[in-house]
């Protein structure tokens, strides 16, 4: 069963202004953020020390990041030592190549999943239907996205754009478990979605999960939940496959310490998580007999040569960012094209896959820029000053190939070129009056053309050797 994938997405603009115009989207939309918003602001003023806990947690990213190379050999080492097995991924196809091979490899048509950002990125669901095998997703949310053949459009929350009458519709429309009386009372609703997943949970030899952290000095990798469908798919299974963002590694357990702080608090509102489920390779008689740990590139290197981009990679996925921005409570997730909505999706779409599609051109700009997003996330992303940063390289493309393509049509041709020096000679006095465009020529010096070129002057003194 697969979703839409985002190929071809409109830009944010022309996205946003249909979900803008759907009133009851808002209405969803206005009330969970508002309600996920105070009580995080409540949990987090439970502790005295938040401002230093939030200083620890992006300085340990941070360090990760600069030694990203030495704890992600560390982690394959220790993970390969305790019976697992590491294999890295460059881009989205190759991860999907190598999970549907190893799924292949048990025999197996169908797959549980656990919640997980990663495999949405790279389309794993899709790639996996078509190689025959489904994916049956067992998070209660990311379930009702999928029975609904929708997009997620948060990152804690996917069906935040969902009510109650709505979700009971999907579950009676494609539940076949589904009681005939099911009112839209949230438990009812869970008791069906759990009837639903416990066959699927039972019978599955397969699952693919994610990671929130995996720990280079043990290879101990952790999924942090709620409702337990996680600890299910980790432990009943004969073969887990995790498919982890090489961002996520930390150096020791003791930094869990921090982010098993910041994490819950940020985005559930809890002081810890319902269900930590950690394992370390594979122990004889207990949990999957064979782990498999992907470890996924797909444009993460490349935003970690970015000086100020790269903040973005200390990301960790709480969602707060979401909850208090203004452009994403009006426009929903599905705007922002990608499986990374809201303030975060606006600086990490654009990196992980350029700005090359319309799409990606506009996120940076889907942002009034009042740094609420800052205020509240836990790694402390300075995500204004790398939308503004995003928004130069975007301005600058256009004009940069408007350039090049007339250096190059000149310098492809010497007539060309002569025409284009003396040109440039005649327009000095132009040149030196130049004031335009402004906010290019307030911070730069125009460099004044030459008198008179190199070959003119060559001409002038070598008149033998023209
Ligand atoms: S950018 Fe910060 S606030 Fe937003 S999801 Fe990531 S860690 Fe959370």
């Amino acid at each position: 069963m697969t979703m839409p994938t985002y190929l071809g997405m409109p830009s944010f603009p022309e996205a946003a202004r249909k979900a803008v115009a759907d009133t009851r989207l808002r209405g969803n939309l206005a009330h969970a953020t508002g309600t996920i918003r105070d009580r995080r602001a409540k949990a987090v003023a439970e502790l005295d020390d938040w401002l230093e806990l939030r200083e620890s947690a992006k300085q340990i990213k941070d360090h990760t990041l600069a030694h990203l190379g030495h704890y992600l050999r560390l982690l394959e080492e220790k993970v390969t030592a305790a019976g697992g097995t590491v294999h890295w991924a460059r881009d989205a196809d190759e991860a999907n190549a190598l999970i549907t091979r190893l799924v292949r490899e048990t025999g197996e048509t169908e797959v549980v999943k656990v919640k997980s950002m990663a495999t949405q990125e790279i389309g794993l669901n899709e790639a996996l239907a078509k190689a025959g095998i489904a994916a049956y997703e067992t998070d209660l949310a990311e379930l009702i996205v999928q029975l609904g053949h929708d997009r997620p459009s948060h990152i804690l929350v996917p069906a935040i754009h969902k009510n109650r009458a709505e979700i009971r519709e999907i579950f009676r429309r494609e539940m076949p478990s589904a009681p005939e009386d099911l009112t839209d009372d949230p438990s009812a609703l869970a008791d069906a979605a759990r009837l639903h997943l416990r066959e699927r949970f039972l019978a599955a030899k397969v699952a693919v999960s994610g990671a929130n952290f995996a720990i280079a000095e043990t290879g101990t990798v952790l999924v942090v939940e709620s409702e337990g469908n996680g600890r299910m798919c980790l432990t009943l299974p004969e073969t887990l496959i995790t498919v982890m963002g090489i961002e996520k590694v930390l150096p020791t357990v003791r930094d869990l310490e921090v982010f098993l702080q910041v994490l819950p608090r940020s985005s559930t509102a809890e002081r810890m998580n319902p269900y930590t489920s950690a394992w370390t390779g594979v122990y004889e008689g207990d949990g999957p007999r064979n782990f498999h740990l992907v470890l996924l590139d797909n444009g993460r290197t490349r935003v970690r040569d970015d000086e100020i981009g790269r903040q973005a990679l200390r990301c960790i996925r709480c969602s707060a960012c979401l909850n208090v921005c203004p452009v994403y409570a009006r426009a929903g997730g599905h705007a922002y094209g990608s499986p990374y909505p809201g303030p975060i999706g606006a600086i990490l779409s654009p990196q992980l896959r350029g700005i090359g599609s319309e799409v990606d051109a506009s996120l940076p700009f889907a942002s009034s820029l009042c740094g609420a997003c800052y205020e509240v996330c836990p790694v402390a992303i300075d995500i204004p000053e790398v939308l503004v940063h995003l928004r130069a390289e975007v301005v600058k493309k256009p004009v940069e190939r408007m350039v090049m393509g007339a250096a190059g049509w000149a310098l492809r041709s010497p007539v060309r070129l002569k025409a284009a020096q003396r040109a440039a000679s005649a327009g000095r006095g132009f040149a030196r009056r130049l004031r335009y465009p402004r906010a290019w020529a307030d911070t730069r010096d125009l460099p004044v053309p030459p008198v008179q070129s190199f070959r003119a002057w060559w001409r002038n003194t070598h008149d033998d050797r023209t």
